[in-house]
């Protein structure tokens, strides 16, 4: 079972819902979630992943 509330992908620069972070699509499987029919890692299958917005 994965832990929901704080799910990091690898592709992730942070937590979901972190100031001055937005999910942005998954540049590994262009925001599909699926490499080659598999869960695509970077973003755990979701698609998405949070990277820093705006300056910081
Ligand atoms: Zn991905």
């Amino acid at each position: 079972m994965t832990n929901q509330k704080d799910d990091v992908n690898p592709g992730d620069d942070a937590a979901p819902g972190t100031a001055g972070t937005g999910e942005v699509p998954c540049p590994d499987c262009n925001g599909t979630g699926d490499l080659n029919g598999v869960s695509c890692k970077n973003c755990g299958g979701t698609g998405k992943v949070i990277k820093g917005v705006g300056g910081a």
